[in-house]
């Protein structure tokens, strides 16, 4: 066993040169405790009820032993974090242990995140708090059963001891509890691991590895010859604007969109103090560490993209003799997102296709829902059960947060949905086209950031029951759940001016 700090098994902070990962064990934990899992995923990879409930399962996923066959590694990348290069940056806290493959081939790499230090902890402890690996857990899954690519959560591991956080209390540092997340995904390949190697001008190490990851997680583009490189970046630029496209359809705000926390396959990645709107607002970001310069709001997530795929192109040109197709690449970018912006805008508002006009309808219902503080989530649901024949507001008043600001309102707002209403009415969709077609785009059920807070409220009580009945309604988000109407409720008072949650 490893022992963190020991010098004789290397594990100590380190810059590592000239290598994309390190051999790296998991600290073992003192008592772990299967806290949640997911069961789509637990099938996925073959396991049965019984081993989810044994010991065993619980060990393996806090890191105290390993199946046959694992071979753990921490890997290596830098970053640009709020729009400077930040150097070596590396799985600090996220430990691989190996890749199953699935009946079908198809691969999952299984990395648990909070498994002790590695050589790119730097100052920290490699440790993950329950609050945040609740999050974690929970929005992993909630946005794959949205339908927007992401990393998945396999389980959540109680590790039955506490973790130094800066919260402090009467002076002292608080313990927290801590915890394991087992993400799952083909890969955990980021802008940044490209980027380390091209700063440090080892462009054999950045061939090597943009070798790698297309042959491993591209498989389809082998035989692209002369310009698989450049079909390669065209790719990462197409799948990074659908996902944006895909969070600013549902509401949803990462808040920490640094180049090491983007998926070289377009999967949403590190699920950090990311938030979800509630009262519309473009302005709005989670991370109360970007307050000041707000970079990662939500209205911002398409162009901050874009700048991270600059970044990328930057670091892959030294694989280009030409240039030329990584300014294609990112043109492409530019051309999916408004593409799939105006699917969207078609899809939200219950339209058979986007025309021009219909942006600027949308554009207005934007200016108007953040003016008046309306509930994006509520409004767009509601908003299927407008009649073009008699469009009223009443369907939609429990959107809003504030009644005085509805009353001022409704002028404007009676005009937005005459213009609506005539414009439904040009539309070929029949009523109940419209509705199916409005549902599959605005979810009933997002989770909120007071959502996850009251099921992080409940374990820190020691009730974890609270977790899986989250997932529970985040498991069909699309759908009217009888019963589970609270799920989909607004923002109580008591969390309105509550970020997401640190980064820690
Ligand atoms: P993030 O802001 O969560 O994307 O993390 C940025 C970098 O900090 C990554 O290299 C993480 O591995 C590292 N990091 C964050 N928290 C910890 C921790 N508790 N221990 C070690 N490394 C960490
Ligand atoms: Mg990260
Ligand atoms: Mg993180």
């Amino acid at each position: 066993r490893a022992l963190p700090g020991d010098p004789e098994t290397r594990i100590f902070p380190r810059q590592v040169q000239a290598a994309l990962w390190s051999a790296v064990e998991p600290t073992p934990v003192e008592a772990p405790r299967l806290l949640a899992h997911s069961r789509e995923m637990a099938a996925e990879l073959g396991f049965s009820e019984a081993d989810l409930v044994s010991p065993e399962f619980a060990r393996v996923f806090g890191g105290n032993t390993l199946l046959p066959g694992m071979q753990p590694f921490a890997t290596n990348y830098g970053g640009h974090q709020f729009g400077h290069w930040a150097g070596q940056l590396g799985d600090g806290r996220a430990i691989s242990l190996g890749e199953a493959i699935l009946p079908d081939g198809q691969r999952r790499e299984l990395q648990l995140k909070g498994a002790g230090p590695t050589p790119y902890s730097r100052s920290a402890d490699g440790r993950a708090v329950l609050r945040s690996s609740i999050r974690e857990f929970l929005c992993s899954e909630a946005m794959h059963h949205l339908g927007i690519p992401t990393t998945r959560a396999l389980s959540l591991v109680g590790t039955g001891e506490g973790v130094v956080r800066d919260m402090f209390y009467d002076g002292h540092p608080q313990l927290e509890a801590g915890a394991i997340v087992c993400r799952v995904a083909p890969s955990f390949l980021r802008f940044g691991h490209f980027e380390l190697p091209a700063m440090r001008g080892d462009i054999e190490l950045l061939r090597r590895l943009a070798d790698f990851c297309i042959a491993r997680d591209f498989p389809h583009l082998q035989g692209h010859g002369e310009a698989l490189y450049a079909d390669w970046f065209a790719e990462v630029c197409e799948r990074t604007a659908r996902l944006v496209a895909g969070w600013m359809r549902v509401g949803f705000v990462h808040g920490v969109l640094n180049t090491d926390n983007l998926s070289i396959l377009g999967l949403a990645i590190d699920y950090g103090p990311y938030g979800w709107i509630d009262a519309y607002d473009p302005d709005w970001t989670p991370n109360t560490t970007d307050a000041a310069g707000r970079r990662y709001r939500f209205g911002w997530q398409p162009r901050v993209a874009y700048w991270n795929l600059g970044q990328l192109a930057r670091a892959l040109s030294p694989l280009f003799a030409d240039p030329a197709p990584l300014q294609t690449g990112l043109e492409r970018f530019a051309a999916i997102y408004t593409a799939a912006d105006r699917d969207n805008t078609a899809r939200k508002l219950g339209l058979a296709e986007c025309r021009d006009r219909d942006v600027d309808l949308l554009r207005d219902l934007h200016a108007l829902l953040q003016t008046h503080e309306v509930d994006m989530t509520l409004w767009f649901r509601a908003l299927a059960d407008i009649e073009p024949a008699r469009p009223s507001l009443a369907p939609l008043e429990d959107a809003f947060y504030d009644a005085d600001k509805r009353v001022a309102g409704e002028p404007a707002f009676d005009d937005w949905l005459a213009r609506y209403a005539t414009r439904l009415n040009e539309d070929p969709l029949v009523a109940d086209e419209r509705r199916a077609r409005m549902h599959a785009a605005n979810p009933n059920y997002v989770l909120r950031n007071w959502l996850a807070q009251e099921a992080i409220d409940r374990a820190d009580a020691g009730d974890m029951a609270g977790i899986g009945e989250l997932l529970e309604v985040m498991r069909r988000p699309y759908d009217d759940q009888p019963g589970q109407e609270r799920f989909a409720g607004k923002r109580p008072d008591w969390a309105k001016d509550k970020a997401g949650c640190s980064m820690l």
